[in-house]
């Protein structure tokens, strides 16, 4: 086992990479830009290190400074979390050539799987069923025209690398596929430097549902059930739920099956998550995260598991030391993400944090790094809390995370806690009847 580890990021999931090393006995480095000098995450390490300036590029996505800090602390490997670098190919070759383990998987899977076309086709051919769409990458707007035709519209044109919802048009019928094909290019092009884009066929009422997997370094794959990731914004997940309200026992250990046996076959290791579209029964993948998901506390509550603890031993080359038999599924968990944003129109709001008070009780989780007095910065993600239920039931969880909210006190910034509250009372919601398309439209709606 390691006796250090560097957590390359910051907020609550430094918090949560830091509290899992300290269970394991394993002494924490935090790195962090000059705007996070007081972060919690700095304050609870064992050793800090700035690593540069507020903007992420010069700290937080700094390589060479992130290596330094770890040569210089003697850390022996390095938890990306996520966002920043963590499904970073070049990052994770670099952090292994200079002889420290990464702590995800090999740097060729994430370059794989980096690459939504290579990722689709690869999960193809081990028998993972798909979006209908291209085969790959689309050539011309000729070719693009001819596989909406066979498809059928509504028709989405995707980058290959894209990621964060963005980079993707949807086109309703043939008279705005020239246009969705060319703005879609031009954004992949700006944002990812890569402008190759494919295409699928544009699901009216799917479910967004994600299966969480561990594979260690000696061939044992195991998943610890679903996600319903279905509540997102600008294809931004704001509310997540273990287990879905629409799958049986037996629906989620058929797609577990197909999606064990895949990454087993890819010879895949660490932790995983693969993504589908669910709709008429039908589990069709989109895309594969590579690392520790933003969600990942609502299925270590339903399977009464650490998942970062378990990351850690497998990158230590430990056995997993449990089989597909033993993990078991209790109650209902949920997940409100809390960013620092107006709850009606959604534009961030950084600021001081006057009063911090998180909720508490039975069932009731917090993950975040606030406290009375910080200053949330402008720089970065305005997540700022994950409030997170356990409980018997699904009604139960609803109710409980209703409580939770209430009692949840953040002055002096707005958050979207107002909204959670309207989503949580909605009779819809609590009767688990919502696609993808669910919360534009809620949003949209008079209150
Ligand atoms: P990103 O990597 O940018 O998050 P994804 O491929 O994971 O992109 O898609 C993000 C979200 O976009 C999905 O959760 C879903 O809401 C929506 N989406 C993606 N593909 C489709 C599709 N074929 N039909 C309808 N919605 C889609």
């Amino acid at each position: 086992m390691f006796s250090k580890i560097l957590i390359a990021n910051r907020g609550e999931i430094a918090l949560r990479i830091l509290r899992a090393c300290r269970e394991l006995g394993i002494k924490t480095v935090a790195v962090h830009s000059t705007a996070d000098e007081d972060a919690m995450h700095v304050r609870l390490a064992d050793e800090a290190v700035c690593i540069g300036p507020a903007a992420s590029r010069d700290s937080y996505l700094n390589v060479a400074a992130i290596l330094a800090a770890a040569t210089i602390t003697g850390a022996e490997a390095i938890h990306p979390g996520y966002g920043f670098l963590s499904e970073n190919a070049d990052f994770a070759e670099t952090v292994e050539a200079h002889g420290l383990t990464f702590i995800g998987p090999t740097a060729d899977h994430i370059r794989m799987m980096g690459d939504k076309i290579t990722a689709k086709t690869t999960m193809e051919a081990l028998g993972v069923p798909l979006v209908p769409g291209s085969d790959g990458e689309l050539k011309s707007l000729e070719e693009t025209r001819a596989v909406a035709e066979k498809v059928g519209y509504p028709v989405l044109i995707k980058a290959t690398a894209g990621g964060g919802g963005r980079g993707m048009k949807v086109a309703q019928s043939a008279s705005e596929l020239e246009e969705a094909w060319s703005v879609a290019r031009t954004e992949a092009r700006t944002a990812f430097g890569n402008d190759a884009v494919y295409l699928e066929k544009y699901l009216d009422k799917p479910r967004h549902i994600e299966l969480q997997i561990l594979a260690d370094n000696h061939g044992n794959v195991v998943h610890f059930g679903e996600r319903d990731c279905s509540l997102q914004r600008r294809h931004q997940k704001l509310l997540e739920e273990a287990g879905s309200p629409v799958l049986s026992a037996e629906q989620r250990d058929a797609i577990g099956r197909t999606a064990t046996d895949a990454l087993a076959k890819m010879g895949y290791r660490n932790a995983g998550t693969l993504e589908f579209l669910y709709q008429d029964g039908q589990f069709c993948f989109i895309e594969m995260n590579t690392r520790l998901q933003v969600e990942h506390p609502v299925t270590e509550m339903v399977c009464d598991v650490d998942l970062v603890r378990e990351q850690i031993r497998i990158a230590a080359g430990e056995e997993l030391g449990y089989t597909q038999s033993d993990i078991s599924f209790s109650g209902h968990a949920i997940e409100c993400r809390i960013n620092a944003e107006d709850p009606d129109t959604f534009a961030p709001c950084p600021g001081t944090v006057a009063v911090y008070h998180p909720p508490g009780g039975l069932g009731v989780r917090v993950d975040s790094a606030l406290y009375t007095g910080y200053r949330v910065p402008p720089y970065y993600d305005s997540m700022i809390a994950k409030v997170i239920v356990h409980a018997p039931t699904r009604a139960q969880a609803i109710a409980r995370m209703h409580r939770a909210l209430d009692e949840f006190v953040v002055e002096g910034i707005k958050t979207v806690i107002p909204l959670h509250r309207r989503i949580l009372a909605d009779p819809e919601f609590q009767k688990g009847e919502y696609t993808i398309h669910w919360l534009e439209q809620f949003t949209s709606r008079p209150h």
